[in-house]
C-alpha cells in the first residue's frame, strides 16, 4: 500500500471545529446549546454587496482571472488600508488569495526553508501552529500570560529575535485574547524589530478595524517607516465584513514577498473566484455602516462578556479591546469537582461546561495557554447574557 506524505502525520484537524461540530450534533440532538466556540461574525455584508454580486453575475464571463487579483479589488484595498493609515502602497506590493488563512499559508511556503525558525507570541491563533507544523518549521514560542495581559514585551522579543528566526508573526487584535497593543506599546516592538534585520515580520492583523475604547490601530510601520522592507500586512474580510464564507484575504509587503504569494496562486488556485472578488470590493469600496455598527455593538457586548467574567471569584479576565474574543484565566476550576466531576484542566472544564450548561467553549491548550478558555461574543445577541450566566452558575456550582 502507497503511504501519505509524511508531513500528514503532522498535519491535524482544528480544535476549534472539532468542538464546533459537537456542540453542533449535540444541538441537533435537541438539547439547548449556545456557542461561543467558533469565531464567525454571524453578520451579513450589507445590500450592496449582494447587489454588486447580482449584477456581476450577468455579465461574468467565467473566465479565469489574474493570479494577483482583480484591479478594482487591489484598488479597494489599498484605498481600505489608508484609512488605517498603511498609504504608500501599490498593487505590485499586495496580493490576494482564499482568505487569510490562505496567504499565511502562502507566507510560510514562501518565507521559510527547512529547518527555519517562527516565532510567535503565545496565546496564538491554532493554524499557527498547524501550518508551522505541516511545513516542519522549527517554533519558537513566546509566553505571554495573563499576568502580562497577554501582550508581548520588547525585552521578550529582543530575546527571541536573537537567534535569528526567519519569521515573527505578529497578531493585533489578537485571536484569542482580543487584546490590542497601544500605540507607544507597538513603538516600543517596532524600535526592537528594527535592531533585528534578519527577520520577516508577520502582521496577521485582521480585526485591525474592530478596535474599542479609541485604542485605534497601529503597525509597526507607522511607527518605523523603514521596517516596510520586512513587514507583511494581512488582512481578510472574513470577520469585520460578515464573509468568512466568501474567502477573500489579502495582503501588502515587499514586492519580493507579494510576487512569491502570486507565483503560489498561479500554481495552487489561479485566483479567488471573481464573483467573490465583486463581492470584496462593493464590501471595501461601499458604505461601512455594518462594519463600524457592528464594532460598536461588540465593545458593548465585551461589557457584559468581561463584567460577568470577572464577578466570578477566582476568574481573571484581562479587558479585551478588540475583535470579538475574551480568554479568561479559568485555572480556579482545577482540583475542584462539578457534579462530582474532577476537572483537572482547561478541556475537562469546557467538556464538563457543555455538558452540565450546554456552553461550548474553546479551552485555551488548543491556543498553547492551558489556564484560559476562549469565549467567542458574537453569537445571537439573546444568548449572550444566558450563555454567560450559565458559565457563572456553574463556577459557582464548584466544590
Ligand atoms: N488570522 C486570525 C487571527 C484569525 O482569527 C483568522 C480566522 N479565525 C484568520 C487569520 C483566518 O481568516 P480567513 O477567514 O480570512 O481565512
Amino acid at each position: 500500500m502507497p503511504k501519505l506524505a509524511q508531513r500528514m502525520s503532522r498535519a491535524k484537524p482544528s480544535t476549534i471545529m472539532l468542538i464546533a461540530e459537537k456542540a453542533r450534533q449535540l444541538k441537533a440532538e435537541g438539547r439547548d446549546i449556545i456557542s461561543f466556540s467558533i469565531g464567525v461574525p454571524n453578520f451579513l455584508p450589507g445590500p450592496h454587496v449582494y447587489e454588486a454580486v447580482r449584477d456581476w453575475l450577468d455579465k461574468d464571463s467565467g473566465s479565469y482571472g489574474s493570479n494577483r487579483g482583480s484591479a478594482d479589488l487591489l484598488d479597494a484595498f489599498l484605498e481600505h488600508m489608508k484609512g488605517s493609515g498603511m498609504d504608500g502602497y501599490t498593487r505590485e506590493h499586495c496580493a490576494v488569495a482564499i482568505g487569510a488563512k490562505h496567504i499565511l499559508y502562502d507566507l510560510a511556503e514562501a518565507l521559510l526553508d527547512d529547518g527555519d525558525e517562527i516565532a510567535f507570541p503565545t496565546p496564538y491563533w491554532t493554524s499557527y501552529l498547524d501550518i508551522a507544523e505541516i511545513l516542519d518549521a522549527k517554533v519558537k514560542l513566546l509566553p505571554c500570560p495573563p499576568e502580562q495581559n497577554y501582550k508581548l514585551t520588547p525585552a521578550q522579543l529582543d530575546e527571541a529575535l536573537a537567534s535569528k528566526p526567519k519569521i515573527f508573526l505578529f497578531n493585533n487584535p489578537s485571536n484569542p485574547t482580543g487584546m490590542v497593543y497601544t500605540k507607544d506599546e507597538i513603538a516600543a516592538l517596532a524600535d526592537v524589530l528594527v535592531k533585528h534585520p534578519d527577520t520577516w515580520i508577520i502582521t496577521d492583523d485582521i480585526y485591525n478595524r474592530m478596535v474599542f475604547d479609541d485604542v485605534g490601530y497601529h503597525n509597526f510601520v507607522h511607527s518605523r517607516p523603514e521596517l516596510r522592507e520586512r513587514v507583511i500586512f494581512v488582512d481578510s474580510l472574513s470577520k469585520t465584513y460578515g464573509m468568512p464564507g466568501w474567502r477573500v484575504g489579502l495582503m501588502a509587503g515587499p514586492v519580493d514577498v507579494a510576487k512569491a504569494v502570486v507565483t503560489l496562486n498561479s500554481n495552487h488556485i489561479t485566483n479567488i473566484p471573481e464573483v467573490a472578488s465583486v463581492a470584496a470590493v462593493a464590501a471595501l469600496s461601499g458604505p461601512q455602516d455594518v462594519p463600524t455598527g457592528k464594532c460598536a455593538e461588540f465593545a458593548k457586548r465585551r461589557d457584559v462578556v468581561v463584567d460577568i467574567l470577572n464577578s466570578i471569584p477566582g476568574v481573571v479576565c484581562p479587558r479585551p479591546q478588540g475583535a470579538f474574543y475574551a480568554f479568561p484565566d479559568i485555572s480556579c476550576a482545577f482540583g475542584k469537582r462539578h457534579d462530582g466531576t474532577l476537572l483537572e484542566n482547561d478541556v475537562d472544564v469546557c467538556t464538563a461546561l457543555m455538558e452540565a450548561k450546554g456552553v461550548a467553549c474553546v479551552p485555551g491548550s488548543a491556543f498553547g495557554e492551558p489556564r484560559g478558555l476562549r469565549i467567542s461574543y458574537s453569537c445571537k445577541s439573546e444568548e449572550l447574557e444566558p450563555g454567560m450566566n450559565r458559565i457563572a452558575e456553574f463556577f459557582a456550582e464548584l466544590t
